[in-house]
């Protein structure tokens, strides 16, 4: 018995539209400030990874927030 095989054939079986979202723990109100886009890479920083995704948007976008988090007073 192969454990690797038995489980991709557990995947096969599933449906496509069943699709992994590597982020679907995110707070469902993140979003990335720059590109204003949610479920992405750079919407919310919770690893290292995502650190350098939202440091690379902020490039692209020359460090402009469309989306202003910062509270005024
Ligand atoms: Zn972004």
């Amino acid at each position: 018995m192969n454990p690797r095989k038995h489980k991709q054939a557990e995947n096969a079986r599933k449906p496509k539209k069943e699709q992994y979202n590597p982020y679907a723990n995110d707070p469902p109100e993140a979003f990335c400030p720059y590109c204003g886009e949610k479920g992405k890479s750079c919407s919310y920083v919770n690893s290292l990874s995502r650190a350098w995704s939202r440091g690379a948007c902020a490039i692209k976008h020359n460090n402009i927030k469309i989306h202003n988090t910062d509270s005024m007073e």
